[in-house]
């Protein structure tokens, strides 16, 4: 007698090149150490079982690091085939040890986070719920902000004139870059998008590490004015120590963590006191299996949640977070998806289709550099 319900019968692996329609910037563009993004590389993961239920989940990486995590799931795959897709937690640990010679944080686990989430995806669907469902929602829909609209290559105007569009849609926040080289500039910004919006509507900072300690301390204080509903990455994303001095010192709630890339180093965050708001991005800490570990430990902490960019996925799991949360609209990904998340009042609403809700475009499809099959289909 066994307990195996099912078995993973073939696993299709692909690289995705998305293009972005303009080069965007943010501080780390302005103080030098980044070129301006032109396009995402996505490894999608697309899963079946013999008894035909099928799981999709994707990893993600910008500007470097997307021929790394193809080529690191293409190695490890093969050891899920045969296995029952129910068991994630096993799944997990044993393509974690297939690669254990590269660590357990980075390229080697976010290689992983494509099929985890695929995993996950698959099990929603077997149970005919939601992903958000499956995990044990808070809420059917989560308060969202926009940040596709506010980065640092666009003009206050540009800014704006998005700004109106999205909340016309039914967004409920904006969240624009500063970090500037010149901090003057970024006050005249903030000023002129906070006067524009009214003090009604949520609004968000990020420096995207761009400040030294003495800089984000300046900048905190000048900015406690405008209300801000948090300043996201003032200092470099590992000066956890940085962080929480200015979680002392402001009234401004902080917030961090998009940049960590396992669940060690975010509790190197919580321990620490960091953060008001931890921005947790599940493909980067290795998937949904790590995500829920994290979102644990930042709950027991008292912390708020808002995680990181993927609101397809991340829009489940911040339902699923007992603290009301934000999901980060992003219109980037909409190209790679047949279906569109809904949005109205201030929130994105959880699907109501099984798992993610989601299905690969054939647009996704059109911009497939490499893919590779294992098992049988
Ligand atoms: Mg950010």
């Amino acid at each position: 007698m066994t307990s195996t319900t099912d078995a993973i019968r073939h696993i299709r692996l692909s690289s995705v090149t998305l293009p972005l329609h303009t080069a965007i910037s943010d501080a780390k563009v302005f103080t030098g150490r980044q070129k301006p993004m032109t396009e995402v590389v996505f490894l999608f993961a697309e899963i079946t079982s013999e008894q035909g239920f099928e799981g999709v989940g994707f990893s993600y990486s910008k500007r470097a690091g997307g021929p790394a995590q193809y080529a690191h799931a293409k190695e490890v795959a093969a050891h899920a085939i045969g296995e029952d897709p129910n068991d994630i937690g096993k799944l997990y640990t044993k393509l974690l040890w297939a690669g254990a010679s590269v660590g357990r944080s980075g390229v080697a686990t976010q290689a992983l986070a494509a099929i985890d989430v695929a995993l996950w995806d698959m099990k929603a669907k077997r149970a005919g719920l939601p992903l958000a469902k499956l995990l044990g929602a808070h809420r059917d829909a989560v308060r969202t902000y926009n940040t596709s609209g506010g980065f640092l290559h666009a003009s206050v105007e540009e800014i704006t004139a998005r700004a109106d569009e999205v909340l016309a849609a039914g967004v409920g926040g904006i969240k624009i870059k500063v970090g500037l080289p010149d901090s003057a500039e970024d006050i005249r910004r903030v000023t002129a998008v906070r006067e524009h919006l009214g003090e009604d509507v949520a609004l968000m900072v990020d420096a995207n590490q761009q400040w030294d300690r003495t800089t984000a301390l300046r900048m905190g204080r000048r900015l406690e004015e405008f209300n801000l509903v948090w300043i996201e990455e003032p200092v470099d994303a590992y000066d956890a120590e940085g962080h929480a001095a200015l979680a002392d010192a402001l009234d401004t709630p902080i917030a961090t963590g998009e940049m960590l890339a396992s669940v060690a180093e975010h509790e190197r965050l919580i321990a620490t006191g960091a953060c008001d708001i931890i921005q947790p991005d599940a493909p980067r800490v290795g998937g949904i299996t790590q995500f829920l570990r994290l979102a644990a430990f930042a709950d027991q902490a008292g912390l708020d949640l808002a995680p990181h960019f993927a609101m397809e996925i991340h829009l489940h799991l911040a339902a699923a977070y007992p603290r009301e949360t934000w999901v980060e609209h992003f219109d980037w990904l909409d190209p790679l998806f047949n279906e569109r998340l809904e949005i109205s009042e201030g929130r994105m609403h959880v699907p109501d289709r099984p798992g993610l809700g989601l299905t690969f475009s054939e647009q996704s499809r059109a911009w497939t550099t490499d893919a590779v099959e294992f098992g049988t289909p």
